[in-house]
This record gives C-alpha cells, sequence and structure tokens, in this order.
C-alpha cells in the first residue's frame, strides 16, 4: 500500500491527470472503474478513454511519501510542475463534489426529475424517479441523466424502430395535447401554472399517465368549444372529476366565482345574471358597490345610474 503521487498518462499525446492518495493501487483501480463505466469525474479524461482505450494509458506512481500529511504540498508540486490536463484545478486538495446534488424538476431530454430513488449496485450509484412526456414514469441512474445514456422511458427507441408509425393512435390530436397539457401543469415545473395546479396538490390519477387510457375515460372532445373541467376545482385530474365542459360552465365552477344566497337558493353570480337576464359585470359591479342583493337582481338595467360611490370599486 503506497501512500503518494500517481499519474495517469495518455502516452500517445502525452497528456497527463495527476492525484494523491493514501493508497494508490486502490486509487487506481477506482479510476478504472469509473472511466470503464463512462462515469469519470474528468470529462477529458473520460473523452480519451472512450476514443483510445485502457491499452493507450499507463498508471504509474511518481512520487511516494512517508505521510499523508504530506501529500498535498507534494501533490501541489507536481500540478504546478506538468500542469496535466486532465485535471479539473490545478489546486491540491480539489475535490470534485459529491454527488450530493438535487436533480428534482431537472429536464433531461424528454424526462423530468421527480424525485430520489434508493441507491442500488455495489458502488450505491445514486438513480431518480422521473417522468417521460409520454406520461410513462421511469428510474434512471444519475450517471445516464447526466450523460444522456438515458432519453426517455423507451419510447423514444420505440419510436423510431416503428418508423414513424404513432405509438399512441392520438399524436397531435386535440385529445393528445389536452392530456399533455394536463400532465404539464400538474408536474409543477412551470411557475406560472404551480400555484394553481402543482403548489395545491392537485395532480393527474396515476392510470392516465397512460394516454389511451384517459383517452377511453373522457372519450373525444365534442366539439373545439369544450375543454377538460374538474367538477371539483379542489379534486385531480381523474375519472368521476373530469368533464368535457363549455366556457360557460366552466365560468361557473371558478375558484374566484362568488356564490350568491337569494330567497333560500345559492347559485353562482353567473347562474343569478343569466336567470335574470343580466351581465354577470354589471351584477358583480351591484354586488360589490353595496347593493342590496334583492335590488342588485330585480332593478332593471338602466334604471338607476351608479353614483359616484357605486362606481368605485
Ligand atoms: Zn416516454
Amino acid at each position: 500500500m503506497a501512500i503518494g503521487i500517481y499519474k495517469i498518462t495518455h502516452t500517445e499525446s502525452g497528456r497527463v491527470y495527476v492525484g494523491c492518495s493514501v493508497n494508490i493501487t486502490e486509487r487506481c483501480r477506482i479510476h478504472v472503474y469509473d472511466l470503464n463505466n463512462c462515469v469519470h469525474h474528468s470529462r477529458r479524461l473520460q473523452e480519451d478513454w472512450d476514443a483510445y482505450g485502457a491499452a493507450a494509458f499507463v498508471f504509474a506512481a511518481v512520487e511516494t511519501v512517508s505521510s499523508a500529511g504530506l501529500l498535498r504540498e507534494r501533490e501541489q508540486a507536481h500540478l504546478t510542475a506538468s500542469r496535466p490536463y486532465y485535471n479539473g484545478s490545478l489546486v491540491s486538495g480539489y475535490k470534485v463534489k459529491p454527488n450530493r446534488i438535487d436533480m428534482t424538476d431537472q429536464r433531461f431530454n424528454i424526462l423530468t426529475v421527480i424525485s430520489e430513488a434508493p441507491k442500488a449496485g455495489a458502488r450505491e450509484r445514486r438513480y431518480w424517479n422521473c417522468i417521460c412526456d409520454c406520461g410513462r414514469s421511469c428510474v434512471v441512474s444519475q450517471d445516464n441523466l447526466k450523460h444522456g445514456g438515458v432519453k426517455s422511458c423507451g419510447c423514444l427507441q420505440r419510436k423510431q424502430q416503428e418508423s414513424g408509425q404513432r405509438t399512441h393512435g392520438g399524436c397531435g390530436t386535440v385529445e393528445h395535447n389536452t392530456w399533455a397539457s394536463m400532465l404539464q401543469r400538474c408536474r409543477g415545473t412551470n411557475p406560472r401554472s404551480y400555484k394553481d395546479y402543482a403548489g395545491r396538490g392537485i395532480c393527474v390519477c396515476l392510470q392516465w399517465f397512460d394516454f389511451p387510457t384517459f383517452l377511453k375515460d373522457m372519450g373525444a372532445r365534442p366539439s373545439k368549444h369544450h375543454s377538460i373541467e374538474r367538477l371539483d376545482v379542489n379534486g385531480n385530474y381523474e375519472p368521476g372529476n373530469c368533464i368535457w365542459a363549455t366556457k360557460a360552465v366552466q365560468a361557473n365552477n371558478t375558484r374566484g366565482n362568488r356564490v350568491i344566497v337569494h330567497e333560500v337558493r345559492s347559485q353562482t353570480l353567473a347562474q343569478w345574471a343569466a336567470e335574470v337576464g343580466m351581465k354577470p359585470s354589471t351584477l358583480r359591479k351591484r354586488i360589490e358597490a353595496g347593493w342590496p342583493v334583492g335590488s342588485a337582481l330585480s332593478i332593471p338595467v338602466g334604471l338607476i345610474k351608479p353614483g359616484p360611490r357605486g362606481r368605485k370599486r
């Protein structure tokens, strides 16, 4: 077990990596392992390893020291002298940050990271739960995400294999677009929709991550005036809580819509306005101006001009 400084040299170009360890043999074995698995922290070294192969490199101890306390000082001397091309920094003690990164919400190709999955394998590699743009979920190793070894749940390859054949039989249809934007809203990656969806805990039920199931449950959109609507605005996107609805129905069902109680009946402002044949905006102005509900609903429009107080909103 040698304590000291070692070099990894690409014999053809003379490019060098300098390192130090309390166990040079073991440290070099880990370098080889990482390089063979395409996860070495030095991108440059990895690229040359991939291009030229293991046989193009020489591992050698260049100096042994009597105690670990001397390692940094001696490593720095070698870094300064040889300015190694493969090192990320020429400062001794520079450590590539350990893999404590949080990848949640990051996107890699068509995958969005949802959460961390349990570590796996002998070297305890990190894995992440991802959701693919196609709606399927999958577990991908951090290395595969970062280096692009895995770009999708597998649907991209399938698409290629089927060479142009539609995977869902629905790509590009309005139903598919509705489904895709529903997933997008609930994924929580868009700050604009976050507060209305993911931020309120509204999610898409698991079976609807699959487009054909969504289409089977919802059916085709009846007309271009319809869009997807949740009956319980605090509920999830799931069978039983979703319908294709027109704009008028949706207006009755927004969170902000005021419920007005009059003569023991309670209806939304939009519904009362329709019942008495008044524009919802007129009724809203009257209520906000402090009119009693009975008068607001019964006095014909134009009969009373709202005064300065009434104009105030
Ligand atoms: Zn996919």
